[in-house]
């Protein structure tokens, strides 16, 4: 049997996402931020380093730097000390050696360190445990990373191991793509914002909380333009107005083909529009256009379709008008399920999961009610299960695929 909501014309989710990216027109715009302001940030342009990382010959021991020449039988006299940013620069004599620490400079007449657990210190002599190899414990000048080389290309997603990489090669500021200004609202005569009561009929309103935390995590800057009710007029004010302040807007809501649903209608009034059946499970209906400019999502008005439409096919697209290369694309893993997972072919499913990893095997099982309206088993989930358009039932025991939650990967 065949999904019941499965009709000839529904898209698929990759050919939706790519007809939204053709349409999509170059979002290049960029600002200079401050180092320490510029995680999870997306950089706008190569990034090269402006000096040789490290850029003198450091010691990776508390040891003696000494010459490899010098006779390692006998005790070697102690020149000076080596600090970490007290460079001991003076010369030193063959079959003497420099007391150094972590980090310190290697004086140019040395070219080894041996650690000091293997040697003998006694007053200003030190006497050897174990003959040196040439450049043992001596850091290169440049082998972390070169002076002018490239350190960080363009459309990288700015980790905090790229911020430390940055700093350590001098650089201050950098060129990110701005973060876009994404405007959302609900729309549906039911909606009671929390902070009130509710009366027969009505629901407290969650997509609008679930979109502004999805946006923040995606790196955009949520602008949260509240409740519309189902009247056409309402619609078309807000969705004006909104394309006057926001590079994206988001509705949840609205978007089937039941009377009060009138996004498709207006948007097609006041801008360009596409109305999609996408092939997946659950967020079927998704509406996609432009309004003066700003691109537009028409997200539908269930709780959980809302969170799968917005990670499957929102999220991806925002990360790419913000610069995101390939690597935006989420790693898939695979997993046993220990559980039976009912399923009709015709659509692909995100259904929620709960992975952990036991004894070195991914293991994953259902968080229970698989309901559109169910923001229960969406919350416990750390993983969606994806199961292919064309997948019947799943028997236990069998190997399924996953996508974290919550992660850049
Ligand atoms: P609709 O697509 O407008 O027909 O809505 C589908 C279902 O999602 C209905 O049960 C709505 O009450 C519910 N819904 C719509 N918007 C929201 C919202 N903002 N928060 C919670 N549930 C919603
Ligand atoms: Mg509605």
């Amino acid at each position: 049997m065949t999904d019941v909501c499965s009709t000839p014309d529904l898209l698929s989710l990759e050919d939706a996402l790519s007809q939204i990216v053709d349409a999509l027109p170059a979002y290049n715009q960029f600002e200079q931020l401050p180092l320490k302001q510029a995680l999870n940030r997306i950089t706008y342009g190569d990034i090269s380093s402006t000096v040789n990382v490290p850029s003198f010959r450091n010691s990776s021991m508390d040891g003696y730097a000494l010459s490899i020449n010098s006779d390692v039988t006998e005790s070697l006299n102690i020149a000076g000390t080596s600090w970490a940013g007290k460079p001991f620069t003076d010369h030193v004599p063959i079959g003497s050696c420099v007391r150094i620490f972590t980090g310190a400079y290697v004086p140019d007449d040395c070219d080894c360190v041996v650690r000091q657990e293997n040697a003998t210190r006694n007053n200003d002599t030190v006497k050897l445990n174990k003959p040196p190899q040439l450049y043992d414990n001596v850091r290169d000048i440049g082998d972390d990373s070169k002076k002018h080389e490239l350190v960080l290309s363009s459309n990288t997603l700015i980790s905090a191991a790229n911020i430390g990489l940055l700093a350590s090669c001098g650089i201050a500021d950098v060129a990110v793509y701005k973060r876009l200004n994404v405007g959302f609202f609900s729309t549906g005569d039911e909606l009671v914002s929390i902070g009130s009561s509710l009366e027969l009929g009505q629901i407290f309103d969650s997509n609008r909380y679930t979109l502004a935390a999805m946006i923040e995590q995606t790196g955009a800057t949520p602008i949260d333009m509240g409740v519309i009710l189902d009247d056409p007029q309402a619609v078309e004010t807000a969705l004006l107005s909104a394309s006057e302040q926001c590079d994206v807007i988001i509705t949840s809501g609205g978007v089937s083909v039941g009377e009060a649903d009138y996004i498709t209608d207006v948007l097609s009034k006041i801008g360009t529009v596409n109305l999609w059946k996408i092939a997946i499970k659950p967020g079927k209906p998704l509406v996609f256009g432009f309004i003066n400019g700003s691109a537009f999502f028409g997200l539908p008005g269930n709780p959980v379709s809302v969170m799968v439409t917005y990670q499957q096919i929102v999220r991806p697209i925002l990360e790419k008008m913000m610069g995101a290369g390939t690597d935006s694309k989420r790693l898939l893993l695979q997993a046993k399920t220990t559980d039976t997972l009912y399923k009709q072919p015709g659509r692909k499913e995100f259904q929620r999961g709960f992975v952990e990893n036991i004894n070195g095997q991914l293991v994953v099982s259902s968080t229970g009610g698989q309901g559109s309206h169910m923001l229960r088993s969406m919350a416990e989930a750390n993983c969606f299960i994806v199961l292919e358009q064309e997948t019947g039932n799943i028997n236990k025991g069998q190997l399924v695929t996953i996508q974290l939650l919550g992660t850049n990967i």
